[in-house]
This record gives C-alpha cells, structure tokens and sequence, in this order.
C-alpha cells in the first residue's frame, strides 16, 4: 500500500473548496490509486464551516481518504504538505485600490510562504488559485528560499480550458482533438490565449478557423471575460469550473502531459519568449515525472508579440507594486 500524499487546502470553507475537496478525496487530484490526507486551512472565521465540509467528506466514506484535520495556523496546515492548493485570498472589494488588494493578499500569502517554506515536505508542489494569483504565487515564492522556485506556480489551466471549449465550439470540433492551446502572461483580463500554435484534429488552428477578427474582437475577450460573464448568468462566480481546472493543473504536473500536446501553467520564467527572469506568467509546459518545461522554440508572430508583452508589463508593474509595499 502507498504512504498517503499529504494535501493542504486553504480557504477550504469557500466555494471553489466545496467543489474542489471531494473530487480530490475521490482520487481526480492525483490518481485513482493514490491515498490522501487533507489539510484544510481557514482564517478563524472559517472553521466552522470548513469542520461541516469535513463532516460531509466523511460522509462520502471515499477509499482514498486517509484522513482530514483542520487548521487556522499556517505552521500547522501545512506541515508535511506535498501538494498546496493555495484558494484563499481576500477578494477585491468595491472602490478598493491595487495597492490596497496587493498588500491585503500580501498579509496571507507572505506567512503562507514562509510556512511553506518551513514546515512543507521536500517535494512540495504549490499552485495558487486565489487572485490575483499570479502575484500571489510570487509573494509566497520570495517567501520560501529553501523551496525551489519552480515548486511555486499559478493557475491558468482555467483560461487554457475556456479558451479550447470556446475554439471547440467555433469550428465544431470536438475538445479532445485540440492540441497545444497555449495561455501567455497573467491569470487577468491582459492573459493572450494563443491559437497560432494549436491544432485541430493535427491541423493548424489559426488556419481552420481563418478568421483575424474573429480571434481579436471575440475569441480573446470571450475568454478574457469569461469569468464575469459566468458571474452575470449565475449570479456568483464561476466554482466548480476553478475547482475542476485546479484539479487538472496538479493532476497534468504530476502525471505528464499526453505525447504531442502541452498545457498552459502559470510558473517563474527563466526568461523564455522575452518574460523577465522571476515573474511567474503562464507558458506553453510540458510535463513528465512531476516536473515541466517550456516549450521552447515557438515562433511568435507580431499580433502574439504585442499581446504577451503587454500582459508581461501588467505582471512586471504588479511585482513592482509588492516590492515597493515590502511584500517580495
Ligand atoms: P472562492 O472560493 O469563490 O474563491 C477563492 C479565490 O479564488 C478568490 O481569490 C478568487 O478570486 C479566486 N479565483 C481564481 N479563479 C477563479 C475563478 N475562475 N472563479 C472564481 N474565483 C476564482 O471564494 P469564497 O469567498 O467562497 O471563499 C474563500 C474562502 O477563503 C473563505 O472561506 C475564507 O474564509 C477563506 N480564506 C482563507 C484564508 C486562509 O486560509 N488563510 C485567507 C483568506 C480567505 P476572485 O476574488 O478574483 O474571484
């Protein structure tokens, strides 16, 4: 039998925790045949809440799950952790300032790095879903200088499905015959979702659909936007489908991508296609035996340029917001 991979959950009372906690009980985070613990991390105000989600986990009597334990301190969630899924973060709220949301999200993910960096097991993976995540996810980093870099990465495997859902419904296609949809730059309204490279059914995308204004006026603000719009329909923001893309983002790094395709991470760049050194921005990853790399070797054309530059410079003023608050 396998030692259980220790996984540890903040906001684990929240939406996108109530989606997510099952289906990695369930065995969806990591594989059908891995056992898990669950660390569940809440602010105070949390716990109550989180404890009525572990009473319905154990309701599920799943296989898998070899145990659940509740925290409000940092030191203790995430001790022993393998597997980080950082959920929590304190939303921007009406009239609030960058600055105000950067340092109020510096006040979690800071400590949160720090216990990360002390108390983690060696192998940790972090993926950081709260927004804004890129940023976030670079506070925690700066925050674990024992933690490799690369162990800290952010989620963008939720555009990277919207964006091949939407191309799937555009020319018919079915989702499982799009390859090598690549997202560049921040999890945020500046994010390129890039067809240039991707293929349907082994064709080249940009070429099926054949369309400019197509790409520029609607494919890319539709996924840009999509959030919001799920907001607008549903009247409360998109959980299951964060939930379901942060399952895929752990599952893709730890077990691989499939031969011939590659996925879309939020991850420290090592100066690929022109990103600074130490930003975390999304790329085209392949994964094999728990880690990735870059693709290497895209061309990138003049409209792609000019779209990951400007989502790059959003990142870049982001980091130099937090360095000036003292946060990195
Ligand atoms: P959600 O579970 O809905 O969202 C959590 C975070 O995920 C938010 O930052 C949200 O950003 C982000 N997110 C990223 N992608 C998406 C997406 N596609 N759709 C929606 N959200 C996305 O928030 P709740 O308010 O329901 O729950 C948050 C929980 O976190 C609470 O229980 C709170 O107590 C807890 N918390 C825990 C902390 C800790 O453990 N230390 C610290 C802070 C909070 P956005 O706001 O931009 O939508």
């Amino acid at each position: 039998t396998r030692t259980p991979v220790n996984v540890t959950v903040t906001g684990a009372a929240g939406q996108i925790g109530y989606a997510l906690l099952f289906r990695i009980a369930s065995g969806h985070l990591l594989g059908a045949d891995v056992p898990v613990k669950l660390r569940l991390l809440e602010i105070p105000q949390g716990m109550k809440a989180a404890e009525g989600t572990a009473m319905e986990l154990d309701d599920c009597a799943f296989p898998l799950l070899q145990g659940i334990d509740i925290f409000d301190d940092p030191n203790k969630g995430f001790e022993g952790a393998n597997v980080a899924l950082l959920v929590g973060a304190r939303p921007r709220t009406k009239g609030m300032e960058r600055g105000d949301l950067l340092s109020a999200n510096g006040g979690i993910f800071k400590p949160q790095g720090k216990a990360i960096n002390d108390h983690a097991a060696d192998d940790i993976k972090v993926l950081v879903v709260g927004n804004p995540a890129n940023t976030n996810a670079l506070i925690a980093q700066a925050a674990a200088p024992d933690v490799p870099a690369e162990r800290f990465t952010a989620m963008t495997r939720l555009d990277h499905n919207r964006a091949i859902s939407q191309l799937a419904a555009r020319t018919g296609a079915a989702v499982s015959d799009i390859k090598r949809l690549t997202i560049w730059g921040n999890h945020s309204a500046t994010q390129y979702p890039d067809i240039f490279h991707a293929e349907i059914a082994g064709k080249n995308a940009a070429e099926v659909v054949n369309d400019q204004a197509w790409l520029a006026d609607t494919f890319i603000p539709t996924v840009a936007k999509r959030g919001a719009a799920i907001i607008e329909a549903r009247g409360a923001s998109s959980a299951a489908s964060a939930a379901n893309a942060a399952i895929d983002h752990v599952h893709t790094w730890v077990n691989g991508t499939a031969e011939g395709d590659w996925t879309s991470m939020g991850i420290p760049s090592d100066g690929s296609y022109g990103v600074p050194e130490g930003l975390i921005s999304s790329f085209p990853v392949t994964c094999k035996d728990g880690k990735y790399e870059i693709v290497q070797g895209l061309d990138i054309n003049e409209f792609s340029r000019a779209r990951i530059d400007a989502s790059v410079q959003e990142l870049a003023e982001e980091r130099d917001a937090v360095r000036d608050l003292g946060l990195i």
